[in-house]
């Protein structure tokens, strides 16, 4: 009995070393936050703790950059509070900064300080309407990423204009959980905030991460992207929209220059670096552009942003895709037709 006993015992060891070897602690957590369901998983004897301390940081980002809670600092700059010298943290600053810069190298395809209008349009949380033309025309006015100055300490506005973080805030939050993984040693994790996503490490297994490449004319993926180390982050007109009593319809991605919601060839665009907040600041910027212009802009700019990769769905049943991502890219929707282009 004993013998048996120990035989058993030695057998269970055995396989929880098994186990253990095969697959470190796993810790999920999925959470509302900055308007979208997120979903973060890690793999790593600190992984609980690991993403217990991601969804606090996003929650704690999400109080600093919320446009609509009255207690951010967004809120606060936008209805001229914190204006004045060491009010504003440096992650605002930063962000800010960040979105300032890519502005610019856009050419004001990103602005930072296009919500005037995006309320205008009722994408803040009020009802969706279709404004004038000369409210649109007036509204324009307070639209200019070049009147924002970011200081030492605090960031300033004219008179009327606001700032909105929609286009880059998660691709930013999604850096600081890449970076709180790796603080907890976590060698392995998949961070979902809303469709951008970040991956640290590969599987457990030693493949990469799949993700999905929504189809944005219907339903399911149109393809997988294999990542490691990097983050993929889609833009498109599909997921927040609404339609008018005519039938026309309108997308939450303003183009700055005429104020109306982007209507280009482009059905989304998904952009793939290791830099998360550029992937999401890229993304919007790129759908407003369209895709011979996002197409200069890859070939002029990536080299000095992260050498950064993309994919954009084209209303004509074309998928554009850099030769970098199609490497990592596996296309499962045959109706489409892929096309590779290279520097
Ligand atoms: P999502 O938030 O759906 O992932 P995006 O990253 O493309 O998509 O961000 C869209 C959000 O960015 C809008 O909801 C709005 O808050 C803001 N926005 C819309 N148009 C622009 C623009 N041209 N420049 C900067 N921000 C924009
Ligand atoms: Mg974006």
């Amino acid at each position: 009995m004993r013998k048996i006993l120990l035989a058993l015992l030695a057998a269970a060891c055995v396989l929880i070393t098994a186990c253990g070897e095969a697959k470190p602690d796993k810790a999920e957590r999925s959470f509302y936050a900055m308007n979208t369901f997120m979903s973060v998983t890690a793999y790593g004897s600190d992984s609980e703790k690991a993403v217990a301390e991601v969804q606090s940081r996003i929650s704690e980002l999400e109080g600093l950059w919320s446009v609509t809670d009255d207690g951010s600092e967004i809120y606060a700059i936008n209805h001229g509070g914190l204006s004045e010298i060491s009010e504003v943290s440096e992650v605002t600053r930063d962000i800010v900064a960040f979105a300032l810069d890519i502005a610019d190298r856009s050419s004001g395809a990103l602005d930072p300080t296009i919500y005037p209008v995006l309320s205008a349009w009722g994408f803040t949380g009020d009802e969706n309407r279709v404004p004038s033309e000369s409210e649109i025309a007036e509204l324009l006015k307070l639209v200019d990423h070049r009147a924002v100055k970011v200081t030492e300490s605090g960031i300033t506005l004219n008179d009327g204009m606001m700032l909105d973080l929609g286009a880059v805030a998660k691709g930013a939050a999604s850096d600081e959980a890449a970076r709180i993984m790796r603080e907890h040693g976590i060698k392995y994790a998949l961070i979902n905030l809303g469709g951008n996503i970040m991956t640290v490490g590969g599987k457990p297994d030693g493949s990469g991460w799949r993700i999905g490449v929504k189809n944005p004319d219907g339903d399911g993926n149109i393809g997988v992207l294999t990542l490691t180390d990097c983050a993929a982050v889609t833009s498109g007109s599909y997921e927040r929209y609404f339609i008018s009593e005519n039938g026309t319809v309108y997308g939450h991605i303003i183009d700055p220059a005429s104020g109306y919601p982007v209507d280009n060839d482009l059905l989304s665009t998904t952009i793939i670096s290791t830099d998360g907040g550029l992937c999401d600041a890229l993304s919007t910027a790129l759908f407003v552009m369209g895709s011979e212009r996002a197409e200069e802009f890859w070939r002029e700019h990536s080299a000095e942003l992260s050498g950064f990769d993309m994919l954009l769905i084209t209303k004509s049943g074309e998928v554009i895709i850099t030769e970098g991502a199609a490497e990592r890219f596996s296309l499962s929707d045959k109706s489409l037709t892929l096309k590779v282009i290279e520097k």
